[in-house]
């Protein structure tokens, strides 16, 4: 009997193979941004993969999407995202579904999360603990960057190990030492060296941790308590210090340093002569430092503001769109950090207790759109680079991700670049209840969005399933290691 029935089985699902056929989707007369080029073009989505870019007339497909007057873009990559991260007393409020579930509501298609090493774990187990979290839960593909707290050396050995792990980017901060985070500067050099041997690259949170604990504690004792101090304790010189010593590291050992979310003039200034001076320096900026300044944390919710580095002034905040603009700053992330308003609170007597963070991993492609391209601060290939094709290449997803060209996952946007709306709580899908995004007239809006293939966001309701999301293995393409 159980022969007979193995024997009938294994004919018919062949029979099945062959008799289905891999879905075809085509989206027809759109506006397509493919690397520089922005024009008219259909795109055939075969399976999971995009397999044409180019007029099909002729092609009869399983589903066809009218496009017309619609900008057709890959799927956003947000590199820069805390998920169920434990800082400062809490546990930010994004997990892996509802984290998911905003970004992709914000064309958000992948994302990469950071692992944070507690004491005594090991940079493997971090990574093993994301995808537990992850597992039955992500909508949308994610990975991992493991952050190093205990740089001994047993986590020194490990480096090899977590690049073949597909996380070959690590970050250490260079301030939050209360919180256990801190990497003393002789530390990030040996994390460095292991890193460029073995094909990873530093992401560093720059700010001076010296400077600030200085004035956080002057300012306390001197009764200086409300949310602008936050921005006041930790100045633009305690951000350009600490750059400037992560372009010594990068002289020292010709390691890559990735700094995350700048937030000084001066320091688009220190990148660009460390780069022509040959070292490996790169940065990205944030979606708020973009849109807010240093006077949202004067207002009496000021709290909500409160972010490190923080919010600058309106001269700052014209220099890192410049900088966007040409090429100084290589991307734009999210920094994702979602507290509840609860936690945030405990920050309302006095700036230092309050959690640092704002959630954003929902608004970064309409806010760029909107006060980018739409505003003429960038053209639309330059947005596309910043939000999705900058990010991919340079954290190792290349060329699975990031762009519409025949061969990548079908990850696509499809969006209205006319309507109008307006940006709040109501109408993002964050978790925490409360918006720092609040009443921001937005031109622009995302129609539908595709991940592998899967119409995941159709009009304003998510249909993607729980746990579809795959984790990404990457890998840096990064020049050979030299001698030094
Ligand atoms: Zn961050």
């Amino acid at each position: 009997m159980t022969s007979f029935l193995r024997n009938v089985k294994i004919p018919l699902q062949i029979n099945k193979g062959k008799m289905e056929k891999t879905k075809t989707t085509l989206i027809k007369n759109g506006r397509v941004v493919l690397g520089q080029n922005v024009t008219r073009q259909d795109v055939l989505i075969r399976g999971e993969k995009i397999a044409a870019v180019s007029r099909l007339s002729n092609h009869k497909p399983d589903i066809e999407i009218n496009a017309e007057g619609l900008l057709v873009l890959p799927g956003a990559v947000d590199t820069h995202v805390h998920f169920n991260d434990k800082f400062m007393h809490t546990v930010s409020v994004h997990d892996y579904y509802s984290g998911t579930l905003a970004a992709a509501y914000g064309g958000v298609t992948s994302i990469i999360d950071f692992s944070n090493q507690a004491p005594g774990d090991s940079l493997v187990s971090t990574i093993k603990n994301k995808k537990e979290e992850a597992q039955g839960k992500a909508l949308i593909d994610w990975g991992v960057h493991p952050v190093i707290t205990q740089p001994t050396q047993r986590t020194l050995n490990e480096i090899p190990l977590i690049v073949r792990e597909g996380a070959p980017t690590v970050k250490c901060y260079m301030t939050y030492r209360s919180e256990g985070l801190m990497i003393e500067d002789k530390d990030l050099r040996l994390i460095l060296e292991r890193l460029r041997k073995a094909g990873g690259m530093l992401m560093v949170h720059a700010e001076d941790n010296d400077t600030i604990e200085r004035n956080v504690s002057s300012m306390i004792s001197a009764g200086l308590r409300e949310p602008i101090y936050h921005a006041k304790s930790r100045p633009i010189e305690a951000e350009n210090r600490a750059i400037r010593r992560c372009i010594e590291l990068a002289r020292k050992t010709g390691g890559r340093i990735f700094i995350v979310h700048m937030a000084t003039d001066e320091g688009i200034n220190l990148i660009s002569k460390a780069r022509a001076e040959g070292l490996d320096v790169i940065a990205e900026t944030c979606t708020h430092y973009l849109v807010f300044t240093d006077r949202m944390l004067e207002r009496s919710d000021g709290i909500k503001w409160i972010c490190s580095p923080p919010l600058r002034s309106q001269s700052v905040q014209d220099s890192l769109w410049a900088g966007l603009r040409d090429g100084r700053i290589s991307m734009v992330t999210s920094d994702d950090a979602a507290y509840s308003w609860e936690a945030k609170l405990s920050g309302a007597g006095r700036f230092d207790e309050c959690p640092n963070g704002i959630p954003g991993i929902e608004t970064r492609l309409n806010i760029l759109y909107s006060e980018g391209v739409s505003k003429g601060r960038l053209s639309l290939a330059r947005f596309v680079e910043l939000v999705s094709t900058t990010p991919a290449r340079l954290f190792g997803l290349t060329p699975q991700k990031g762009s519409l060209a025949p061969g990548t996952d079908a990850d696509i946007v499809i969006f209205d670049p006319e309507a109008k709306w307006t940006m709040n709580k109501k109408t993002l899908h964050m978790a925490p209840n409360w918006a720092a995004y609040d009443d921001i007239e937005i031109t622009g809006k995302i129609v539908k969005v595709f991940s592998r293939g899967d119409l995941i966001i159709d009009e304003g309701r998510c249909l993607a399933e729980k746990g579809r999301g795959r984790y990404l293995y990457r890998k840096l393409d990064l020049p050979a290691p030299t001698s030094i």
